[in-house]
């Protein structure tokens, strides 16, 4: 049994990422999605909204509009039409539309593989754009989410409360090559483990690592 009371920081840390990176070997995004595009769409999507709800609702439209050239000539309403389960239905219509008229006019109908680029695009963020580019790409980015974040600043990997500023510390501790899986680590150990109101930290198989394993004693 590992004993985290006797390590240094950095050897408890690479001591977490090693347990993470065999428990959850090959996770992949629960989204469904049958290229880049559809990828970019679904994440926009998935706001506010779990994976299965996406699922639910791509499932139709992506069978009629899952081009860009196809979404570019819907109006938003009636796009609302199919993404009415998903929360903030409305915003998400019209920029999913106005995204999907830019990838058209400015990228050729292909989604940019840049953060820089991606960003441009209406109602994508840095979240969504990591999302496209580690999943989507294969390039070497870490999306931070509501339960990445709350893992990470659980398990002393940062104590900042900003999506921007945890990237960064999971970047300088997580080695470059494991940044596109470890969004899916995280994100794994904490919907099913350290969930957000009760972690279940006496099954967890960090605990004895970790330095809030008692939060679900209090
Ligand atoms: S020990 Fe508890 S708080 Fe720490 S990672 Fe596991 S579930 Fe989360």
């Amino acid at each position: 049994m590992i004993c985290g009371e006797n390590m240094t920081e950095t050897a408890r840390q690479k001591a977490i990422i090693k347990v993470l990176r065999t428990e959850y070997a090959g996770v992949r995004s629960a989204l469904k999605f049958a290229d880049v595009y559809q990828l970019l769409v679904a994440v926009m999507l998935s706001a506010q909204t779990n994976d299965n709800q996406v699922n639910k609702a791509t499932e139709k439209l992506f069978s009629l509009f899952g081009t860009p050239e196809a979404m570019a000539g819907l109006q938003p309403e009636e796009l609302e039409q199919y993404i009415k389960t998903c929360g903030l239905y409305k915003n998400k219509a019209k920029n999913i539309v106005a995204a999907s008229k830019m990838l058209l006019k400015e990228f050729g109908g292909e989604v940019p593989k840049t953060r820089g680029e991606l960003m441009r695009l209406p109602g994508v963020g840095r979240k969504t754009a990591n999302v496209v580019l580690s999943v989507g790409f294969g390039l070497p980015a870490l999306a931070v989410d509501t339960h990445v974040l709350r893992v990470a600043n659980r398990l002393g990997f940062s104590i900042a409360t900003t999506p921007d500023e945890v990237e960064k510390d999971l970047c300088r501790i997580i080695p470059e090559k494991w940044w596109k899986d470890a969004h899916h680590w995280l994100i794994w150990h904490g919907r099913r483990v350290c969930k957000a109101q009760r972690p279940a930290c006496e099954e967890c198989i960090l605990n004895s690592m970790c330095p809030k394993k008692k939060v679900s004693d209090k």
